[in-house]
């Protein structure tokens, strides 16, 4: 197999982004694969839902919510501790789940330096980071937002693409922000999941949702049919790599045998995916983990990253 590079490490080319309004005053904006961000326009405020990576980037996203509104910012939403969404956070209130928040507390240096290392384009402006991102108010299951024109609420569905991951659910309009629970076109990124939870009764729960519309971590906004298609994609990406993966280790297999059985398997329906190549070292040495019987995922470092691509890519 040729040397591939590491992660999103040569991914340079700026993305187009898209501007959607999904229902009056509720906005998502994609980019071809890079980290979806989304805002909702209450009577006084504005939800923001993400942050991205640095203060840099979220200004440019903040920048196109100028051209819809001039109310102030109120909450801000993060699905997720992970840097490339939460870095260039700046909120009266920021909201994540108790177990976000103790993920950041835990390993959120760790992953700002894995990350900034595997994804740089998406760290434009570095230097603008202030520090780790924290969490001002955070829920164990659910929490109800008031915008005075809409009720927007937050749920913890399980344990999934991390064990803290929440969804941002318009009951009104059926609309689902997701986050990395479900990607729409782009490799799911397994490096620090729950594998079977997720694909078991985590991604059950944001089906029973049944949105009308859905917004992924990564990828176009789905709609109708494409919903349950984009869940169902997600979970027979998860299921054909950790099945895969299972396979190979009770044949005896190494990790890197399991690397190439998997890599593969999905290659064929996903190799054109957004940061497909990025995320199989890393999904593949968690299922090895999950599989190992480790509960709690093993922290990525610039060096763990690194150790672990050149083992299974070499
Ligand atoms: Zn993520």
């Amino acid at each position: 197999m040729p040397s591939v590079p590491f992660a999103s490490s040569a991914d340079l080319a700026d993305k187009e982004a898209t501007l959607e309004e999904l229902a009056p005053g509720v906005f998502a904006y994609t980019a071809q694969g890079d980290p979806n961000v989304g805002c909702v326009i209450g009577t006084d405020a504005v939800l923001a839902i993400e942050a991205r990576a640095t203060p840099l980037m979220a200004r440019r996203w903040i920048d196109v919510i100028r051209t819809l509104t001039d109310l102030p910012f109120g909450d801000l939403v993060l699905t997720h501790y992970h840097a490339v969404r939460v870095l260039g956070a700046d909120a009266r209130r920021i909201i994540a789940t108790a177990a976000t928040a103790r993920l950041i507390e835990e390993r959120g240096e760790q992953d700002w330096a894995s990350e900034a290392a595997r994804m740089p384009r998406l760290f434009a402006g570095a230097e603008t980071i202030p520090g780790l991102t924290r969490p001002t108010a955070t829920f164990e299951d659910a929490m109800t937002l008031d915008l005075g024109n809409r009720r927007v609420e937050l749920r913890f569905l399980g344990r999934g693409h991390t064990s803290g991951d929440l969804v941002v659910w318009l009951p009104e309009e059926r609309i689902c922000f997701a986050g990395d629970l479900v990607e729409a076109q782009a490799a799911p990124y397994m490096g620090d999941a729950h594998i079977a939870d997720w694909r078991g009764t985590t991604l059950h729960a944001v089906d029973a949702l049944n949105a009308e519309q859905l917004v992924g971590g990564r990828g176009p906004v789905v709609r109708g049919p494409a919903v349950a298609d984009a869940i169902t994609d997600t979970r027979a990406f998860l299921s054909t790599l950790f099945d895969g993966v299972h396979e190979v280790k009770d044949a005896g297999g190494t990790p890197r045998d399991a690397y190439r059985a998997t890599h593969a398997a999905l290659a064929p329906r996903y190799a054109g995916y957004p940061i497909f190549q990025h995320t199989m070292p890393f999904n593949v040495q968690r299922a090895w983990d999950e599989l190992d019987g480790i509960d709690h995922p093993r922290i990525w470092t610039v060096e763990r990253d690194r150790q672990v691509w050149d083992e299974l890519t070499a």
